[in-house]
């Protein structure tokens, strides 16, 4: 079996077929660093991230590039709005994208190039496309000649008649073409300026992804991506240029991941219903923003809301609980039984092993993880029917079981970025409520010599199992009630209880 991706160029799925055998090349446009990254930007990052881990997963490897947009006009506005350097707005904005991305969970690419660092090479290629007459220059910009460039539009899939029709250019004498865009421009007073054959000035957006993606790559790389709003005229852009210069193909797969909308509308400043990463981050886990992300095909519209990110949330605990479920039965003593249970051994050990296949089933599929997180649920199902039906004391069979099935649970969620790592004790205690002291001082009498939250949180359950043993229900439900209240839920089980903190 092998991956198939829907290829934008070509509107089709396609066999996977890397130029190198075994390895990929992935170029994925990174953000211009003049604001913190919406949630919108979160998402084409998150989805490009999915695919790199997934293609490590498949024993590519994989050279990654998402590259870093430090000169351009938005950055140049903000820093004349906060009266600082167009530099210290680049940095300040690099910095906290890293933060978000570490924060979100995002794998580091192979490589993070600055456009600032590229310009050399931005120019030889400007100078080779002026050289075959497929740019000119006017008053020290530099112009891409569209209408020489026989490929123009079979990215977007359209004519320059109907690009023209569709996108309102401003009409600018000096260019040849309305959809002629800038490979350089002259500078103005007080701007960042490097030296070309043509004046001072700086280079266009869609020349930098060239001359890194060629720098990094090479000719005719496997992945180029980014966000389905690149993908015109950013990207048609960047094919021109590129072939234009090379006289090869650019990349060979093009894959253009879905927007974000809110309520039926597409998230934008200028419609004010922005969500930053970071404000979201403050209230949910990174990877129910990633369960999120898994939960629709990456190329479809994702509509935002509130319920959705409740039911992510809600698939997270889900697949925390079933962990917690089956690291409760493995520390529980081992009995024997006899006759063993091979029916629902045989059952749990079936759906194992098709879990794994099915996964990547749909995971080479074009990356529909939608599918592979259903498959990965199923699981999820069949393990908490095992624990179920089979009963906590559980033979040692039966534990080497569920070990396996914790192991493939970990193993295809980390196949795509999830992170279902259990907190430590001495962690979860640091995030418990400060009330615990006094439930259990004042109210229980429970003496806290300098013991951990967690564990005299065990010693209050202990006090509410012996309630509940003397038939004492209020009391029980006093402490039930009381522990709810803190954000500390109880689960009753055969083997006892157990406490969570709701999320
Ligand atoms: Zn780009």
């Amino acid at each position: 079996m092998s991956i198939k991706v829907y290829n934008t160029l070509d509107r089709k799925k396609e066999e996977f077929i890397p130029r190198d055998p075994g390895k990929v090349g992935m170029y994925v446009c990174g953000p211009t660093v003049y604001n913190y990254i919406h949630v919108g930007n979160a998402r084409t990052y998150l989805s490009f991230d999915i695919i790199y881990r997934y293609l490590k997963y498949r024993g590519y490897d994989v050279t990654y590039v998402r590259n870093l947009t430090d000169i351009d006009d938005k950055i140049i506005i903000k820093a004349k709005e906060e009266r600082t350097s167009p530099e210290e707005i680049a940095e300040r904005y690099t910095r906290e994208f890293w933060e978000d991305a570490k924060n979100m969970g995002l794998a580091e690419p192979t490589i993070q190039p600055k456009a600032t660092n590229h310009i050399k090479e931005m120019i030889e290629i400007i100078e080779a496309l002026i050289e075959k007459g497929l740019a000119y220059i006017v008053d020290g910009d530099v112009y891409f000649e569209v209408t020489k460039f026989a490929g123009y539009g079979k990215l977007a899939h359209r004519t320059l008649d109907e690009m023209r029709a569709g996108e309102r250019v401003e009409i600018d004498p000096r260019k040849h073409h309305p959809m002629d865009f800038a490979l350089w421009k002259s500078a103005k007073p007080g701007e960042p300026a490097w030296d070309s054959p043509w004046g001072k000035g700086r280079p266009g957006w869609h020349i930098e992804c060239t001359a890194m993606s060629l720098r990094y790559l090479g000719i005719d790389f496997d992945i180029h991506g980014g966000g389905r709003d690149l993908l015109f005229p950013h990207h048609e852009n960047e094919i021109a240029q590129t072939e234009g210069y090379t006289s090869k193909r650019f990349a060979k797969y093009w894959l253009h991941g879905g927007l974000v909308n809110i309520g039926g509308e597409k998230m934008a400043k200028s419609l004010g219903n922005i969500i930053l990463v970071r404000d979201l981050l403050k209230e949910h886990n990174a990877n129910v923003l990633r369960l999120l992300a898994l939960g629709t095909h990456y190329r479809s519209p994702i509509d935002f809301s509130q319920e959705k990110l409740k039911e992510a949330e809600a698939a997270y605990e889900r697949l925390l609980n079933v962990r917690r479920r089956i690291e409760h039965v493995l520390e529980s003593p081992t009995v024997t039984r006899w006759p063993e249970k091979v029916e629902e051994m045989n059952r749990l050990k079936r759906v194992i092993e098709e879990t794994k296949e099915k996964f990547i089933e749909s995971m080479d599929d074009d990356f529909n993880s939608a599918a592979g997180l259903a498959n990965l649920f199923e699981l999820v199902k069949e393990i908490n029917t095992f624990i179920e039906v089979y009963g906590e004391q559980v033979t040692m069979h039966a534990k080497d079981l569920l070990e396996e099935a914790d192991g493939v649970l970990l193993e295809l969620s980390g196949a795509v970025g999830l992170n279902l790592t259990l907190p430590k004790a001495e962690d979860v205690a640091k995030k418990l409520p400060e009330d615990i002291y006094q439930l259990a001082s004042e109210v229980l009498g429970i003496a806290i010599d300098g013991k951990r939250k967690d564990q005299l949180l065990d010693d209050i359950l202990e006090r509410r199992n012996r309630a509940r043993k003397e038939k004492d229900w209020g009391m029980a439900d006093r402490i039930r009630d009381r522990l709810s209240a803190m954000g500390i839920e109880i689960e009753d089980t055969p083997l006892g209880s157990r406490w969570k903190l709701k999320i």
